[in-house]
């Protein structure tokens, strides 16, 4: 028999939600990442560039010191030669002086110009004739000349200058006599000042710096300037320690030995002098503007994300309201669909059903050329029942009556239903006239013996009458003749005593004349 049921099955997150719930995470993850290797890319740039700039203020630097030490040192070999090759007879000392001051005019970056004696007298300098009498033995240039024969160029540590109290940077040439034993020295002062003033003019931050030391660490020149500059040495540096006995020149991230300052730094031996040249930029300078970029674009990030994740979770919010409101209109929809297709007394399929279910399987009969059976019911003496019992006696009478029904009809196709007032109809698809007078005899037999009372009836209990019809490959539109001819039975039934069954199997609707009937005794 055809059943109806609730269907309450709630809905879980549709494939909606999830897809809404992956794409905005994956659009969350996908910018955060983009952002994150913007910013780190950024990083590298900056680093890249600050490595370009510094490396270039480097070669600057390296360029300019060449350019001094070797004008200095020209300067130095023509004087020792001539030295060496004139002697330095009082006749030719004035000669000298002025050929000396003229050089300190014509070569860029040098101070002073001086000749001193193997006991380090001052024998001619480039200062006129001034303090004549000095003596220079102690100074470490002059040390090294008279103890060392090479005849090469030699830069020593910064002095201050015996002649105009500044400190100068001294580069020095040995002079030899006619046997190659020390005549004395040969000296240009290049002014620290020099290399300073070149040094502001170069593009590097407040904490940045560039110096020139020499080979054993001793500081030439440096910007910013330091009070103590003569004395400090920075051999112990990572630059001197790590870097340069591994390369001549290159960069390298280090903090400072003399103020403690993290920076990008390019070093760089100056080429065939004992002399490096080196400059940094500060860590701070160069980071401070990405890491106000990088704490821009997390919070744009952030405040994008957390828009997204909002609006995911209110698109989330009205989807799963949506879903329960069509799950609630689907339920509402199949109860109300229900409802008009069942009856509310007996709970069994009601008119509109019969209706419906009996056109489809008309239809089906018709096409498969099939047998489909009506059988009509109707109790006996009802009207006497209500009278005798009430209403409400009668209503429960119809329940009880109906639920017998319900339990002699079995099979999924069939359905029972209530026709209208105590009557109700069986429909029986692909069954015959037999089968469907089985149904009938077996529907009465149940009523009969469930001995329902009903002392308004002959028999004291409630009997019921059927008119039962089977058509054998119906044609599309007979059904209402079809119930027709059923209700003309059952009224033959009522007629012969009731409590009984009228059958009659019709080849064909159209056709008035019935090719057999069956009654069944009382
Ligand atoms: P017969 O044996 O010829 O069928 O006589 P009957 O009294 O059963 O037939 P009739 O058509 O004269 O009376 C049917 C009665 O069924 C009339 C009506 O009051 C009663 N009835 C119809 N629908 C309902 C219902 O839903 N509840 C109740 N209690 N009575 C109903
Ligand atoms: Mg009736
Ligand atoms: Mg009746």
């Amino acid at each position: 028999m055809k059943s109806f049921y609730l269907v309450s099955t709630r809905l879980s997150p549709s494939a909606l939600t999830r897809a809404l719930i992956g794409f905005i995470a994956l659009v969350c993850i996908s910018l955060i990442l983009a952002t994150a290797w913007q910013i780190n890319q950024s990083r590298h740039e900056r680093i890249a560039n600050a490595k370009v700039a510094v490396s270039n203020i480097v070669r600057a630097a390296e360029q300019q010191a060449q350019d001094t030490i070797r004008q200095a040192d020209n300067t130095l070999r023509h004087l020792v030669e001539r030295v060496e090759h004139d002697g330095v007879a009082k006749d030719q000392l004035s000669r000298l002086a002025k050929l000396m001051a003229q050089d300190v005019v014509n070569v860029e970056g040098i101070q002073g110009l001086f000749i001193y004696d193997a006991q380090g007298n001052w024998v001619a300098n480039s200062f006129s004739s001034g303090a004549q009498t000095l003596n220079n033995v102690d100074r470490a240039y002059f040390v090294y000349h008279r103890d060392h024969t090479d005849e090469s160029i030699h830069v020593d540590s910064i002095v201050k200058s015996r002649t105009t109290g500044d400190m100068v940077i001294p580069v020095s040439r040995r002079i030899n006599a006619a046997d190659g034993s020390f005549a004395g020295v040969a000296l240009a002062t290049v002014p620290v000042a020099y290399f300073q003033t070149f040094f502001q003019r170069m593009d590097v931050d407040d904490q940045g710096v560039i110096f020139l030391a020499l080979n054993n660490g001793d500081l030439l020149a440096r910007r910013p300037t330091l009070t103590a500059l003569m004395t400090t040495n920075v051999a112990k540096g990572d630059i001197f320690t790590l870097y340069l006995p591994k390369s001549d020149h290159g960069n390298a991230v280090i903090k400072s030995v003399v103020d403690g300052v993290e920076r990008i730094y390019a070093y760089r031996r100056v080429s065939g002098l004992p002399i490096v040249a080196a400059a940094g930029v500060s860590s701070q300078h160069i980071f401070a503007p990405w890491w106000a970029y990088a704490y821009r674009s997390m919070a744009l990030i952030g405040i994008i994300t957390l828009a997204l994740v909002l609006l995911g979770a209110l698109l989330y919010r009205q989807i799963q309201q949506l879903i329960t409101a069509e799950t609630e209109l689907n339920i509402a929809r199949t109860e109300l669909e229900i409802i008009a297709r069942t009856d509310s007394l007996t709970h069994m399929a009601n008119r509109r059903c019969f209706d419906a279910t009996l056109q489809q399987e008309w239809g089906r009969a018709s096409r498969n050329r099939s047998t489909i059976a009506v059988i009509l019911l109707d109790i006996d003496w009802f009207k006497q029942y209500n009278d005798l019992y009430g209403h409400l006696g009668g209503d429960d009478c119809l329940r009880q009556v109906a639920e017998i029904i319900g339990t002699c009809v079995n099979r999924p196709g069939d359905l029972v239903a209530r026709y209208g007032g105590e009557e109700f109809v069986i429909l029986l698809p692909e069954t015959n006239l037999a089968g469907a007078l089985n149904v009938a005899a077996n529907v009465r037999l149940s009523i009969a013996n469930s001995l329902i009372d009903h002392s308004g009836s002959p028999l004291g209990i409630v009997t019921i009458s059927s008119g039962v019809v089977a058509i054998s490959s119906p044609l599309k539109e007979g059904y209402r003749a079809a119930l027709e001819e059923a209700d003309r039975l059952l009224y033959c039934a009522k007629n012969k005593g009731r409590n009984s069954v009228e059958g009659r199997l019709i080849t064909c609707v159209s056709n008035p004349h019935p090719t057999a009937v069956v009654n069944f005794p009382r």
